[in-house]
């Protein structure tokens, strides 16, 4: 069986084990963290994530979609909450029944490390830094930052002691280890490789809303928004009836108006007087002290695929910003068009490596578009009454035409057309909308012209 050695053992990273799990391969993983599953507190990014149909249909194909769903909590709507703190608007996401899945990041990593590892094939080695790739050799190099506690079987002869350097060698490199990348750092210098990155000017923190009494302090089957133009909060519920709360703001407002405790409970409680309440004063304080603001980078490269046996996938290839909600699911859907085309080219892993990217970078590129867009949607644009009647318009035609007509954030969300042809559909949905405008005010002129020239006697012209 071929051999597949996998940098970082993440969210794709994992979910790519299980791909490859289930094709029988040799399978190592080297991650740089202690195995998550056996820590107390994980450090990293948000708490809860949003899983949508790209994510599910990826998970579906290693049979983990329904545990994982059945694990998280539906959101049907977003739920817009006013300045008042009293009043909201409720915006659907797509046709009834149609939602995302406010998911646990941490245990849905978990769960796909354990399930890979039920096959006898697959080892993955915690406390191992992929430190870069020898392009002469086309191996990763790896160094493990504790005692290993096992013996990498695959592409090494003895066992490394710690700190020793290590090639591994294997059939194909997937490239897994996140924005900041080891590997793509180390392909930099290889001619006509394109990169660019992008941190925003906007920062997040993120805070918990407990249960109320065992309850949910807020509705659970929604997405909660306080949309206040260059800021913005939003809520997702947990299992564990408990809220993830998460503040988008630039860098200089938490410098200006965040910066004291006295500041920042101010500017909670006048921005986002309901939330306020339920965060709690100490609960915000205490936050702010112990936490800063993290940055977010929008990472595009291209090509995904090098030396015909190595492939860069999820944030290591395409970081984004979190306001699509695509991140991890255009990363699952990375590890699933894998598979699909290597299956399709019987295996032959040189040309599937070089398909994938060239099927992929385009879609990479889209997704890294789209999600910077939505962040003017989700800060603003909600409230805005161009935004719901378009909202509403793009409803009324997907109701007469369900498959030609799909809103832009339901191709995004629910389907798994690719994103470059989903932004294709929308400018074509854009060009019919301004025709019918067109034509729409062209014929209300030639009325009205009609209607002056009828009376013109009665007008007196
Ligand atoms: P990571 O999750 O970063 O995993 C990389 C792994 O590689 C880590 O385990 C790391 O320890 C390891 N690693 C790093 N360097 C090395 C090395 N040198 N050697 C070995 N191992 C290494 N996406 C969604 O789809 N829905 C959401 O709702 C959503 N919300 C988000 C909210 C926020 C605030 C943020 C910041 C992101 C959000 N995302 C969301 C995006 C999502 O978190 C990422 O796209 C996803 O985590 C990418 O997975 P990954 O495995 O590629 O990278």
């Amino acid at each position: 069986m071929p051999s597949v050695a996998i940098a970082g053992a993440g969210l794709v990273g994992a979910l790519n084990a299980c791909f490859f799990a289930q094709k029988g391969w040799d399978v190592s993983v080297y991650e740089f963290r202690k195995d998550i599953r056996t820590m107390k507190h994980v450090q990293g990014r948000s708490i809860n994530l949003a899983l949508s149909q790209r994510g599910k249909s990826a998970l579906e194909a290693v049979g983990l979609k329904e545990y994982i769903v059945n694990q998280g909590v539906p959101l049907y709507a977003r739920l817009v909450h006013n300045k008042d703190g009293k009043t909201y608007s409720r915006q659907p996401y797509g046709k009834p029944g149609e939602h995302i899945v406010s998911i646990n990041r941490r245990h849905l990593n978990e769960v796909m490390i354990t399930q890979a590892e039920k096959s006898p094939n697959v080892k993955f080695f915690f406390e191992h830094k992929v430190k870069s790739v020898d392009y002469d050799k086309k191996q990763l190099v790896v160094q493990c930052t504790s005692q290993p506690s096992r013996i990498p079987t695959f592409g090494t002869k003895s066992p490394p002691a710690e700190h020793e350097e290590f090639h591994v060698e294997a059939d194909l490199i997937i490239a897994c280890d996140g924005a900041y990348s080891a590997v793509r750092r180390s392909l930099m210098t290889i001619p006509r490789f394109d990169f660019s990155q992008e941190y925003i000017e906007h920062g997040y923190v993120e805070l918990n809303i407990m249960a109320n009494n065992n309850e949910f302090a807020f509705e659970e089957n929604v997405f909660h928004l306080w949309p206040r133009g260059h800021f913005t909060l939003i809520a997702l519920a947990n299992r564990d009836k408990t809220f993830t709360v998460t503040i988008f703001a630039p860098f200089t407002e938490f410098e200006k108006h965040m910066s004291t405790t006295e500041e920042v409970l101010s500017f909670f409680e006048e921005n986002f007087p309901d939330a306020y309440l339920l965060l709690g004063k100490e609960h915000i304080a205490d936050t702010f002290n112990r936490v800063k603001p993290q940055s977010l980078v929008s990472i595009k490269c291209s090509p995904h695929s090098f030396f015909n046996n190595l492939v860069l996938m999820g944030d290591a290839a395409h970081a984004m910003v979190p306001f699509y909600g695509q991140g991890m699911n255009c990363g699952f859907e990375d590890c699933l068009v894998f598979s699909e085309t290597l299956e399709e080219q019987n295996n032959d892993i040189a040309s599937a490596v070089q398909v994938y990217s060239e099927r992929r970078v385009n879609d990479a590129h889209t997704i890294n578009d789209l999600a910077m867009y939505n962040y003017e949607e989700l800060k603003d644009l909600v409230n805005k009454n161009s935004y719901k009647l378009r909202k509403k318009f793009d409803g009324f035609m997907n109701a007469i035409f369900p498959k030609s007509w799909i809103p832009l954030y339901s191709m995004v969300t629910f389907t798994r057309i690719p994103y470059s042809e989903v932004v294709d559909r929308r400018r074509k949905q854009d060009r019919i909308l301004s025709n019918l405008w067109k034509t729409t005010s062209t014929l209300a002129l030639i009325g009205a012209a009609i209607g002056i020239y009828s009376n013109r006697g009665r007008l007196g012209l």
